[in-house]
């Protein structure tokens, strides 16, 4: 039977929000995410990435470096005892009319095909709007951290938005404790 799954968003909700990614020197843990990370393997629950990351199609890195980067990521993840399940990346630009880059519901599909999970009963965590936007498109449920850029775009966006986080977190962790009670999962 398919499963729920937490969706992550990477930048400013994983790693600290530092633009674009263009070296490995600038991707950075935040504090909370290994210890949510590792909660939501605990429980059992899928933990799958997903991420738009245009700064290859803009030629301002090769693509490889995101390879690299997702590699350090789960080697950092693994020192603390935490893994990802998976991480599906869009590698294009915004003018490519591409069919996975969010708000498209796209990688989430994919990641369900492939891990049978669940989207209805999922979540997707991210610091955007654009993150609810995907998670509504996909027919998961969003929630905003306020990590990254996600204070400023609830003081300044939350009014114009067509559709709302389940809930707001401080960070990752908050978000996953948030998640774990939803799913009456201790
Ligand atoms: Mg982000
Ligand atoms: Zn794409």
């Amino acid at each position: 039977m398919s499963q729920p799954a937490v969706f992550l968003d990477r930048d400013g909700t994983i790693n600290e929000q530092m633009g674009y990614i263009n070296h490995l020197s600038r991707f950075r843990l935040l504090p909370q995410a290994i210890p949510g990370i590792r909660r939501l393997n605990e429980a059992g629950l899928k933990v799958v990435v997903v991420t738009n990351q245009s700064g290859a199609a803009r030629g301002y890195f090769p693509t490889s470096l995101v390879e690299e980067i997702h590699a350090l990521l789960q080697k950092i993840l693994a020192a603390g005892g935490a893994h990802l399940d998976g991480i599906y990346a869009c590698l294009h630009g915004p003018a490519d009319g591409c069919a996975c880059r969010k708000p498209r519901p796209t990688l989430l599909e994919q990641a369900a095909l492939d891990l049978d999970l669940d989207l209805a009963r999922s979540y997707l965590v991210g610091d955007r709007y654009i993150d609810i936007q995907t998670a509504a498109n996909a027919g998961a449920k969003g929630i905003l951290v306020l990590t990254g850029y996600g204070r400023g775009e609830y003081e300044y966006l939350r009014a114009a938005q067509a559709v709302r986080p389940v809930h707001v977190a401080n960070d990752l962790l908050e978000a996953v404790e948030w998640i774990l009670k939803d799913l009456n999962i201790k």
